[in-house]
């Protein structure tokens, strides 16, 4: 069987969806390796490399003729796939279920590593939302060090003494975390806030203040995610936030609840209390508004008293080859999970499978997709 790696589509993307360390991995397992010209480069992997490590160099047209299975970071180019293929990549079949309609309709199996169920230990190494969250929450913290006018560590020189940078993270899921972790190496003073009562052990253990609202007390969801919150939770804790936002140097969020628009958290009052100088790091950026009042997706901003806004969006991107070194173990464990006997065997009773296939035999097979399709009707 051939598994193509082909080039990221989105303009700017620079991650692959298999590096060549991976590749021995998926030879080994008897899969012939094909990959497109330059698909590594964002990423710092040259065409030899791949040669090196025993896959073929190919031309996007061979990797799309030639290709029982196409492996990708984000989507493949869905006009070049043909019937009987596989496409595996981060297909985001909630916010757009008509691309994946389209690809049943061609005969393709959508492989979307985005469906994944997150809680099963033995599918930990395939979870592509935490590894790529994980590189995010890190950059987070690093453009926001970058942006603030002042140190992030206490400092103690012959200069002058300058205080720690206090800094909150709001949604202390996966990209929280390792932001509050990055900023603390940094040495500012770390709070974190999440709606979900269980994070707080976690935002402590890593030696950062837990803050608590009194006016939401828990709004844990499904599958270890927030639910969304009613209309009076949500105006209460934004009233209360305020306060918390004014005293803080800078602020990263990363709220997200899954299937709605992310939360907003810092409402424009919040914005208008924080001093000149202080740093918003909005990683729900997206065009249906993020967790920070006026912030603008892949653009950074200065309000009129001078708080800067940087609509973070694709953040693994930005450190392509962490990035990619971790989607390729995660797409390649995933794989070999579906492969027996050299074919790609699928079954939907595996509850691994039941997550992530969401198109097969000329049908859209995956439940939430179905019912959002339904909807459109
Ligand atoms: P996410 O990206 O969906 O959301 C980020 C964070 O935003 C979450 O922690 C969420 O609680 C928080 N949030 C949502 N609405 C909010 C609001 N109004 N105010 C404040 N915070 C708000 O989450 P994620 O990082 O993908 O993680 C979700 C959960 O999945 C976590 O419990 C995580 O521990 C769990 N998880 C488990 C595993 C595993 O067991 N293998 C792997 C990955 C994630």
């Amino acid at each position: 069987m051939k598994v193509a790696v082909v080039k990221e589509l989105e303009p700017g993307e620079q991650r692959v969806a298999l590096v060549p360390e991976g590749v021995p991995r998926l030879t080994g397992a008897g899969l012939e390796v094909l990959v497109e010209q330059g698909a590594g480069a964002g990423a710092w992997f040259g065409d030899s490399a791949y040669s090196e490590a025993g896959a073929s160099v190919v031309s996007a047209a061979d990797a799309y003729r030639d290709a029982d299975i196409i492996l990708c970071v984000t989507r493949p180019e869905a006009t070049r796939l043909k019937s009987g293929q596989a496409a595996f990549g981060m297909l985001a079949p909630l916010t757009d279920p008509a691309y994946v309609s389209s690809l049943a309709e061609a005969g393709v199996t959508a492989v979307s590593l985005d469906g994944l169920p997150r809680t099963l230990s033995r599918a930990q190494a395939m979870d592509a939302l935490t590894s790529q969250a994980n590189v995010a929450g890190y950059k987070a913290a690093l453009i926001a060090a970058a942006a603030y006018g002042r140190f992030f560590p206490l400092l103690i020189t012959a200069a002058g003494t300058a205080r720690p940078c206090k800094l909150l993270v709001l949604g202390t899921g996966v990209a929280g975390l390792q932001a509050i972790g990055t900023a603390r190496r940094l040495g500012a003073q770390v709070s974190g806030y999440d709606v979900r009562p269980a994070s707080k052990g976690e935002v402590e253990s890593l030696g950062a203040t837990f803050i608590e609202l009194t006016s939401v007390v828990s709004a844990a969801g499904e599958g270890g995610y927030a639910r969304e919150l009613t209309g009076e939770e949500r105006d209460a804790q934004q009233a209360e936030l305020t306060g918390h936002i004014a005293r803080q140097d800078v602020v990263i969020t990363t709220a997200q609840v899954p299937g709605r628009r992310p939360p907003l958290l810092v409402t424009e009052d919040a914005v208008k209390a924080m001093a000149a100088g202080s740093v918003l790091v909005d990683m729900g950026a997206s065009s249906l508004g993020g967790n920070v009042a006026g912030s603008v997706p892949g653009e950074t901003i200065v309000t009129e008293n001078g708080v800067t806004i940087i609509g973070a969006i694709n953040l693994p991107s930005s450190v392509p080859a962490a990035a990619s070194n971790a989607y390729s173990r995660n797409i390649s464990a995933l794989l070999l999970h579906m492969v027996a006997d050299g074919a790609l065997a699928i079954d939907l009773d595996d509850e691994i499978q039941a997550g992530v296939v969401a198109a097969h035999g000329g049908r859209v097979v995956h439940p939430a997709v179905l019912k959002l399709l339904e909807g459109d009707r």
